[in-house]
């Protein structure tokens, strides 16, 4: 049997748990630890027994417990190369400086250089030869440590030591996948999709076990071919349901962030949706659960009406039940 609990969707914080008799995946840790293992242990899935946890994209909303969970369990992390990079980046402090400041910094290291140099041409004239060399390769040693740090091309994770106590970007373990190519954690084949988001190199997931099909699709801005052929015969549907476009132009958000959230790389809304549903929708789907809905420029209500609308105006369709994931508590779970 298949099971999938919704555990968190909105922008507070998104995370699901799918699992089946051998295996339980997290798709997403955008709470933190301490609540997704709550709400595991409320939904009776065992935090000790996770195998794998996919992330989607590095926005807060579904990586916040990504570190804690993956270091305190052991969980291996699933992401696209560009997202783990991106997740490196937004986890790691930042030192920036001004150009003057910088420019004295490398001033000085100049001038520094040059009185080693001046020495160490000194210290020849003193020392034998053997020990200036031994020198030499010591410094260099120190430099070449020093540029791994800074190298643009060394993976998140790779400087910081086995333990990696001093760096925030390491993970005990990650696995990489490529949008387009499946792979499995136990007994659930994966297969990563390209969403248009404006993240690094946002996925959504098809998960398939035991002859049955998860496809989830939150966090895109529309819905072009490749996302629609990935939601085909699919048994459950996880579709974001974002915001009611009125709304949201009448709601708080500064201006950037309406237009952000309405572009083609911002977020699904209830009119998207229910277009999807009335004229692109297989209609296979016997389950529809409407997520990541904004808590300012969405009402649950809304977002059911136009999905059961858009259903109620087809023919071809039977028996699909429209659920809503909410920020607060997880959903019930659904068996497939
Ligand atoms: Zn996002
Ligand atoms: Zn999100």
């Amino acid at each position: 049997m298949l099971r999938c609990t919704v555990l968190a969707s909105g922008s507070k914080g998104n995370c699901t748990v799918i699992s089946t008799g051998s295996t339980r995946i997290l798709l997403d840790a955008g709470l933190s630890c301490r609540e997704i293992v709550k709400r595991m242990r409320f939904a009776g899935e065992d935090p000790d027994k996770i195998d794998g946890l996919l992330i989607t994209h590095e926005h807060q909303d579904h990586i916040q417990g990504v570190s804690v969970l993956a270091r305190r369990w052991r969980v291996p992390v699933y992401f696209t190369e560009g997202t783990h990079r991106a997740w490196a980046r937004y986890v790691t402090p930042r030192q920036t400086m001004s150009f003057p400041a910088w420019l004295e910094t490398r001033k000085q290291k100049a001038a520094a250089q040059a009185l080693a140099a001046e020495e160490s041409e000194a210290n020849l004239s003193t020392q034998n030869l053997t020990e200036a060399s031994l020198e030499t390769c010591e410094t260099a040693e120190v430099i070449e440590i020093a540029a791994a740090a800074d190298d643009p091309q060394a993976l998140p994770g790779e400087v910081g030591g086995e333990a990696g106590t001093s760096n925030p970007a390491y993970l005990p373990v990650v696995e990489y996948f490529c949008a387009g190519k499946s792979f499995t954690i136990g007994d659930i084949a994966i297969t990563p999709f390209t969403i248009p988001h404006d993240a690094a190199d946002p996925v959504g997931f098809v998960l398939e076990a035991e002859g049955m099909r998860i496809a989830v699709a939150t966090d895109l801005g529309y819905m072009p071919p490749n996302v629609q052929m990935q939601l085909r015969r699919a048994d459950l549907l996880i579709l974001e349901s974002n915001h009611d476009v009125e709304m949201l132009r009448d709601g708080p958000y500064p201006w950037a962030i309406k237009q952000r959230v309405l572009s083609r790389v911002g977020h699904l809304s209830n009119d998207a949706v229910g277009e999807f549903l009335a004229n692109r929708f297989d209609g296979y789907a016997r389950w529809i659960v409407l997520a990541h809905l904004s808590e300012s420029n969405n009402l649950p209500a809304l977002a059911r009406l136009s999905a059961e609308r858009a259903l109620q105006g087809r023919s071809n369709t039977t028996d699909n039940q429209v659920m809503l994931a909410t920020q607060n508590a997880p959903l019930e779970s659904i068996y497939l």
